[in-house]
Order: structure tokens, then C-alpha cells, then sequence
């Protein structure tokens, strides 16, 4: 299943046309590249520049830098240094890529961050649960018990001379599932800076950055938040500069075991998908830090998840709970950003 699009872009996307009446020659305008398959989703990049040259370039030099951390971080892909430490960092260390080295560490900080909340050891259970889904039937508690044995960022042993990664235990798999749009997301910003563009913006899934120059006209960029009871209702709207925002949901994404959803995010000490919180929004300065922490929040719950956000500056969280999805429940520093 595609993930969900949780962010709605007030803008009118036409394709790769300037989108404001250029008045003047140095007037910027907005250009967007229109929707691409990437990351088992969907990706899409805005640019704001005079240089009408530089457009093209800095969309392909942005796609290619998502597909390029895909390579390396799919579990999907056989072929990605993810998968060929999942299949050999049992029987010994796997040297690996600065680049996955740092987000693997990352992602280790984050665990011990939110308690094991967020962990990306996760992969036994998520098969499980996938499995669960395809066959209609519940895990026997000798399959929990099995996977849940496999799941622990404390049987991950890293090696940070020698940048290698092994497993302490048999069978077990990582799942960058919860963190790496969220990297793609600010490797593609990078890529687009260092191209020369002003300001831009980018979304993989939902999941977006902005940066620089807002569009022409406008103090800052506008992101709708989408309502996760109706994907034709925006709930608010926010207005960001130089920011990332990302969603974490399971109101779409989940398979069904009979007549119970289960997410498609684990809780590792229930080994059961997370519950209580159907959408977690989060904004933070990197794409990387939003995406981890909307997942482990999903996993935490609203007190524990509202708790650790407010103690981390330049983050705010927006949760709606799946018991009153009217109500959005926000940080209190959302405040400034919400324009509508
Ligand atoms: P997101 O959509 O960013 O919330 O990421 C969800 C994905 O993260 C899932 O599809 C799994 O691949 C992975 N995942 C599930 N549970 C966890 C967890 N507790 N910690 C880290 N990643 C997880
Ligand atoms: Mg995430």
C-alpha cells in the first residue's frame, strides 16, 4: 500500500511551469516538479529561483539523491547495504557506509531517547505482523515470543573504529521504515542548495522540508494538515520557513487480522501494533528528527510522547488521539505556526 499523503499543499502544482506571473526578470517564480514514485511512495520537489536554467537540473540532481538513499536503506531492495547487513551481521560485523553507519547511531540515540519506543531492530515484528495480515490470522504467542526475542537496540553491537554493525542474536532484521524518508528528505534539500537554488521544498510521502525563499508573494510556505477522519478536509493550516513537518498515521496504513487493525507501527514491549494515537504530527528544524520522533510519539502515546517532545527545542508535536479525532492536541509552541 502507498503511504498515505498526509500533507496537502496549498499551492496550485501545474507541472514544471513558473506558477507566478513574472512581471519582471528577476521576479522569482515557483516551479514544481510534479509526482514521482520513490521510496515505495510517492515524491515531489518545489523550487523558487529567478533561473529558470537551474529548474530541470536541480529536480533530476534531487530524485536522484532519494533514489540513491534508497539504495543504500531499502529493506526491499536485496541488493541495498541495509539488506546485506540483514543478512550477514549475525555470522559477522558488517563494515558499512559512513552514511548508514550515522543514521543506524541515530536511530540507536533515538531508542535510548524514547525508551525503546522507537527502534530500529523492529523488523521481526513487522513481518509478523505483515504475515498476520496476508494469512488472517493472529500470531500464536509462540511467534510473538519468538520475534520479540529478535527485536532490541541492545542486541545491536556497533563498532564505531571499524564503522561495522552486527547482531548479537539470530534473525534479526532492521527496518529503516521509521526514519529514512525523513534522511532523503534532507539529503535532497541539500542537494538542492548546494545546486544553487534559493528555496524550495520537498515531500516524500507526506513527509516534507522547506527552505529558503518562500513561494512569490508569501512570507512563508503553507502545509495543510490533512483530517484523518476525511482526506478532503484539512484540519490546519501551518505556516513554516526553513522547517520540517512529518506524520506518522495508522489510520491508513495497517492490515487487518480479522476485525482488528494493527498498524503498521510495532509497540516493542507490547510486540502489538501502537495504539491510542491515530495521526502524529511533528515539526522540527530536519526532515530526519520530525520522522523518527512521529513514530516513537506514535509508539509513546500523548503523555509520554507530548512529555518528550516539549523537552526538545525547536520541536513541537501535533497528536490527535484515536478517541476524539475531532480534537487536536498540540505543544504549546505550535501556536506561532498555525495561520488558519
Ligand atoms: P513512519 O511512517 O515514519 O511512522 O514509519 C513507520 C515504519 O517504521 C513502519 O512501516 C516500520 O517500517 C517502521 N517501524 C515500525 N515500528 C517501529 C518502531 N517502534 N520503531 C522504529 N521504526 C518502526
Ligand atoms: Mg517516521
Amino acid at each position: 500500500m502507498k503511504k498515505k499523503i498526509i500533507i496537502l499543499y496549498l499551492l496550485s502544482l501545474v507541472g514544471l511551469v513558473g506558477l507566478s506571473c513574472r512581471e519582471q526578470e528577476n521576479t522569482p517564480a515557483m516551479y514544481d516538479s510534479g509526482f514521482t514514485e520513490v521510496m515505495g511512495t510517492f515524491a515531489h520537489f518545489v523550487v523558487v529561483t529567478t533561473d529558470e536554467q537551474t529548474v530541470r537540473r536541480c529536480f533530476d540532481a534531487a530524485l536522484q539523491e532519494c533514489i540513491r538513499v534508497d539504495g543504500l536503506m531499502s529493506d526491499y531492495k536485496s541488493e541495498s547495504e541495509l539488506s546485506v547487513v540483514n543478512r550477514s551481521a549475525f555470522e559477522k560485523p558488517v563494515a558499512v557506509s559512513e552514511e548508514l553507519y550515522q543514521l543506524i547511531e541515530t536511530s540507536l540515540d533515538y531508542s535510548k531517547r524514547t525508551d525503546g519506543a522507537f527502534d530500529i531492530t523492529i523488523g521481526p515484528l513487522v513481518d509478523l505482523w505483515r504475515k498476520a495480515g496476508n494469512m488472517q490470522q493472529q500470531p500464536s504467542e509462540e511467534e510473538l515470543a519468538t520475534a520479540r526475542a529478535r527485536v532490541g537496540f541492545d542486541k545491536l553491537v556497533l563498532d564505531p573504529a571499524r564503522k561495522t554493525v552486527a547482531f548479537a542474536v539470530e534473525g534479526m532484521r532492521l527496518d529503516l521504515g521509521g526514519i529514512a524518508k525523513g534522511y532523503a528528505i534532507d539529503r535532497a534539500v541539500q542537494v538542492m542548495r548546494e545546486a544553487g537554488i534559493p528555496g524550495g521544498l520537498v515531500d516524500i510521502g507526506g513527509d516534507v522540508r522547506c527552505f529558503g525563499t518562500p513561494p512569490p508573494g508569501k512570507k512563508h510556505w503553507t502545509i495543510g494538515l490533512q483530517d484523518p477522519q476525511n482526506e478532503e478536509d484539512i484540519l490546519l493550516k501551518l505556516g513554516l520557513n526553513d522547517m520540517a513537518v512529518a506524520t506518522s498515521g495508522n489510520y491508513r496504513r495497517f492490515v487487518l487480522v480479522g476485525q482488528q487493525k494493527h498498524s503498521h507501527i510495532i509497540n516493542p514491549s507490547t510486540r502489538d501494533s501502537a495504539a491510542g494515537l491515530s495521526s502524529v504530527t511533528i515539526l522540527a528544524p530536519k526532515a530526519v528528527d520530525a520522522d523518527a520522533l512521529a513514530t516513537a510519539v506514535t509508539v509513546l502515546g500523548m503523555e509520554k510522547g507530548l512529555q518528550l517532545i516539549e523537552g526538545i527545542p525547536e520541536t513541537e508535536a501535533m497528536l490527535i488521539s484515536s478517541n476524539n479525532p475531532e480534537h487536536v492536541i498540540r505543544t504549546a509552541g505550535t501556536e506561532v505556526f498555525i495561520i488558519q
